[in-house]
């Protein structure tokens, strides 16, 4: 079963939690155990599974990231993004979860984030589940 996250951004640079949106995706796909595999389709964005229950580590992670990778740095690429291709290959564009349940397999302090790095924008994060045979 294919499914799609539609969302805006608001920053150039953030971090935004998409676990509810999931969770409603499995809850209506009616699958109790198998997989979800999260795919982002953009070069300047990714996703990422870290704690969403103290918002300073979403902060942490964007403002690592950020002095990391530098916005303005002798990049080849001119387009004024060449920092948000860098970080999204940090991060990477997929990510999958176990389904257990009817529900996602998470640690307790665990959350699923889209990761904007050339914001605002209208993204997208394409997810496939496979049921378990
Ligand atoms: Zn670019």
């Amino acid at each position: 079963m294919f499914f799609r996250i539609s969302l805006k951004s608001s920053k150039r640079e953030e971090l935004i939690d998409i676990t509810p949106e999931v969770r409603r995706i499995i809850r209506d796909s009616g699958v109790k155990y198998g997989v979800c595999f999260l795919y982002v389709p953009h070069t300047t964005s990714g996703i990422v599974i870290n704690e969403n229950a103290d918002p300073s580590v979403r902060s942490d992670i964007e403002d690592t990231l950020m002095k990391l990778v530098p916005k303005d740095a002798r990049y080849k690429h001119l387009e004024g993004n060449a920092d948000s291709h860098v970080k999204s290959s940090m991060v990477g564009n997929t990510t999958f979860v176990f389904i257990e349940n009817g529900d996602l397999v998470l640690g307790t302090w665990q959350g699923i984030f889209f990761a904007e790095f050339d914001g605002p924008r209208r993204r997208e994060v394409y997810i496939k589940i496979f049921k378990e045979v």
